[in-house]
C-alpha cells in the first residue's frame, strides 16, 4: 500500500473516532470522575468510571476538544475497558511514549490508538492527543 493511502487510511479512523466517539456521554453509574483541560487547545474532558475489585467496568467521556483529542478520547475508553488501573497506566505511559515518537512494546494493545502515533510529527497536537489519557 502507497504511504499516502495508508495515511489516508489512519485519517479515515481518526475522524469516524472523532465524529462518532465510542463510549461518549455519561455513566447511570460511576464511582471516579475526572475532569482535566488543556489550555493551549481549549479542550476540555469529563471522564467517568465505573471501578470493581480495581477493574475499569465502565467507562464514558463528555465534554468538548478538537478532533483529535476527541478521537483519542474514543480510542482511549476502547483500550482500557475492561482492564486494572494498572494496565490501563501502562498502556497510557505507552501512549505518551508513542506521540513523543518513541518506539513503545506491545502496541497493538492500544488499539485504533496505535494509528495516533502520527501526531509526533505535530508536537502542538501532544497535549491533545494525551489528555484523555493522563485523565
Ligand atoms: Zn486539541
Amino acid at each position: 500500500m502507497a504511504l499516502s493511502r495508508l495515511d489516508n487510511l489512519y485519517r479515515q479512523v481518526i475522524l469516524d473516532h472523532s465524529s462518532h466517539p465510542h463510549h461518549h456521554g455519561s455513566l447511570e453509574k460511576s464511582n471516579q470522575r475526572i475532569e482535566l483541560n488543556n489550555p493551549t487547545c481549549g479542550d476540555v474532558i469529563h471522564l467517568e468510571l465505573n471501578m470493581e475489585d480495581d477493574v475499569i467496568q465502565d467507562i464514558a467521556f463528555s465534554g468538548h476538544g478538537c478532533s483529535i483529542s476527541t478521537a483519542s478520547a474514543s480510542m482511549m475508553t476502547e483500550a482500557v475497558l475492561g482492564k486494572t488501573l494498572l494496565e490501563a497506566m501502562v498502556l497510557s505511559e505507552n501512549f505518551s511514549q508513542l506521540v513523543q515518537g518513541n518506539d513503545v512494546p506491545e502496541l497493538d494493545k492500544l488499539g485504533d490508538a496505535a494509528m495516533l502515533g502520527g501526531v509526533a510529527k505535530f508536537p502542538a497536537r501532544i497535549k491533545c492527543a494525551t489528555l484523555a489519557w493522563k485523565a
